[in-house]
């Protein structure tokens, strides 16, 4: 019973997980007394941490915690805005370089003024709300880069 090294844990969990089926190692387990008391130590340390993932509620205050503990540092949040309003441009640039040069040589500057509007609005916003509305300055930045180059393309058709 020993022409075989006894199995790990994680193998012996990958065995009853079913994603282990070499037959030499299945047999190993079944006919080693070892290996068969490292399965029921890993079969009950599933049942444990099954049980802790139930019963762990995270008591309300620690979003809190959470929200206060980021909300103290508002600046990352305006910076990655910042960067990702950067690549919005660029990539809108990069996938037709005539989009914005036309956009810019022809100075629509009241539409300028209302996107940067918009989006310095969304930076006040995402602090006073916290980092959730980065979710929606992402979503608002795309939004923009979708108008320009819709308007655009209306524009010059
Ligand atoms: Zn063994």
């Amino acid at each position: 019973m020993t022409d075989i090294q006894c199995l790990d844990e994680v193998t012996i969990q990958a065995i009853i997980d079913g994603e282990e089926t070499d037959i030499s190692l299945t047999k190993h387990l079944d006919n080693c007394p070892a290996c068969q008391g490292l399965k029921k130590q890993v079969a009950e340390l599933v049942k444990t941490s099954d049980g802790l993932r139930i019963d762990a509620d995270l008591p309300p205050e620690f979003y809190e915690n959470l929200m206060d503990r980021i909300e103290v540092r508002p600046f990352p949040i305006a910076l990655l805005a910042a960067v990702l309003f950067g690549l919005v441009l660029f990539s809108a640039y990069f996938l037709n370089p005539g989009y914005i040069t036309w956009w810019f040589t022809v100075g629509i500057t009241h539409q300028v003024g209302l996107i940067f509007d918009i989006f310095f609005d969304l930076l006040v916003l995402s602090q006073a709300l916290g980092p959730l509305s980065v979710i929606t300055v992402l979503t608002a930045l795309v939004a923009i880069e979708v108008l320009i180059l819709n308007k655009l393309r209306v524009m010059e058709g």
